[in-house]
């Protein structure tokens, strides 16, 4: 998915600096040295980071955040306010006629997504607006579009208009639109063609079917995957179309973002939808807020920083960690454990404070809050004895903890099994970490 790199990245700058106590205008810098190169890893514009850096490094140095309880917090929240703002705070939902039927016309490059998004929005017009959309097919140089658009309206069960291949674009749109708004239609959706690179003649044709459909709208529609280049298409259709609207493509593949940082600051044109896949709903409206927070990661980083200075001192982290590996862990260990991690909440973000964790790593740890309650019942209701000697657990004292707990003897079994297993691997990781290579490294 988009923005993974970049949401890892800004994190981890962000956790180095949630865990430190107070927060120093040095630490601060250091953290927002991570972010700008997060950002142009990510392939935002350069001159975007470079106003955006500005902007930040004044708020998040600022006395109020460096002062106040919770710096840390201050920070991400002024890059998070920061990042929505470029990307346009608000969404700026589809333009509308103010009578009669309403206009768009899809344009941009060949491969970009137009004919796709022809179909993703006569879909959000059917269900979201409650309107009967009507598809003009004017992409006449790729004959596949003029199928691919017909195929679409067949699923959807929407009309499409087409003439061919061998008639004038301008003319085929000129009469599709007035057999739409004859017919009642709601919403009028052009598929105009693209070419791999921009050139006059295209302009030309695009600047004149504009002129016959005056359209409500004129949504550029650019690839996230070219980054940069989307941009810098995006001023060119811009300065000679005069765009409404822009949607974004792809967003599901392995962008790196940069595309939907630097669109709305480069152009000015809003972001309105953005596409998440080839199948016709894979299209989602836009919203700055919710996209800044997805980039941060926000939620995640914010708790996880919370956690961090609440409750582990490194002493303790540390202490924890020695015992853990250490030959005489007992179940005594993994209650008090538990208990821990049941303050601080999942053991995903525990794991997350520990460097060298990364999501696939987390998600193969793959723990259960449910099932850590149900452990934790199990170790209460052994005697001191059981825990600091699990190999006394007989079968009647499995019946009596079982009961005890309000679980079954198998999952005592299971309890039994698994703290043996992590036993073995946890003597295994400490011998690693003696050994001097990253326990974690195999997870
Ligand atoms: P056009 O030449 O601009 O009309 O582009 P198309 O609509 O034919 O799309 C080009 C390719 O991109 C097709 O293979 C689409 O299935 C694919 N595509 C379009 N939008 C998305 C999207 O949001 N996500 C993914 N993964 N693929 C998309």
């Amino acid at each position: 998915m988009a923005f993974d790199t970049l949401s890892d990245r800004l994190q981890g700058a962000f956790k180095n600096l949630g865990r430190k106590g107070k927060v120093s205008p040095e630490d601060v810098e250091a953290a927002l040295k991570e972010v700008r190169l997060a950002l142009l890893e990510a392939d935002v514009n350069y001159l975007v980071v470079k106003a955006f850096m500005k902007t930040i490094r004044e708020k998040a140095l600022g006395e109020d955040v460096l002062k106040s309880l919770t710096p840390a917090q201050q920070v991400i929240k002024v890059v998070s306010d920061e990042l929505q703002h470029l990307m346009g705070d608000e969404n700026v939902p589809l333009n509308r006629a103010a009578m009669g039927a309403t206009t768009i016309m899809m344009v941009g490059l060949q491969g970009s997504g137009k004919t796709t998004l022809t179909g993703k929005l006569a879909l959000y017009i059917q269900k979201k607006l409650d309107g009967k959309p009507f598809m003009i097919a004017a992409d006449v140089y790729r004959p596949a579009a003029i199928d691919q658009l017909h195929t679409l309206g067949n699923q959807l069960g929407v009309t499409v208009y087409s003439e061919g291949t061998d008639k004038n674009p301008v003319d085929i749109v000129r009469n599709g639109v007035a057999k739409a708004k004859s017919e009642g239609y709601t919403h009028i959706l052009i598929d105009t063609a693209g070419r791999l690179h921009i050139d006059e003649t295209l302009m030309d044709e695009l600047i004149a079917i504009k002129e016959v459909a005056q359209p409500n709208e004129i949504m550029l529609v650019a690839d996230s995957m070219t980054g940069q280049d989307a941009v810098n298409v995006a001023i060119h259709f811009h300065d000679d179309l005069k765009v409404t609207g822009a949607t974004l493509t792809k967003l599901d593949g392995d962008a790196r973002g940069g595309a939907a940082l630097s669109i709305r600051q480069m152009t000015g044109v809003p972001i309105k939808f953005v596409g998440t896949g080839e199948k016709l709903d894979g299209l989602e409206v836009f919203y700055p807020e919710r996209m800044a927070q997805r980039i941060l990661g926000m939620g995640d980083v914010m708790s996880l920083i919370e956690k961090a200075q609440e409750e582990i001192s490194e002493d303790d982290a540390e202490a924890a960690a020695r015992r853990m590996f250490s030959n005489d862990f007992n179940l005594e260990d993994y209650l008090n454990q538990m208990q821990q991690m049941k303050k601080m909440g999942s053991m995903e973000s525990i794991l997350g404070m520990l460097p060298g964790m990364n999501k696939q790593m987390l998600a193969k740890a793959n723990v259960d809050p449910k099932q850590l309650t149900r452990t934790e019942a199990i170790i209460q209701s052994m005697t001191k004895k059981e825990r600091q000697k699990p190999v006394i657990i007989n079968n009647s004292r499995k019946h009596r903890i079982a009961n005890g707990s309000g679980t079954s003897i198998q999952e005592v079994n299971r309890l039994l099994k698994q703290f043996e297993q992590s036993k073995k691997a946890m003597k295994q990781m400490g011998q690693m970490m003696k050994s001097g290579k990253n326990p974690l490294a195999g997870l």
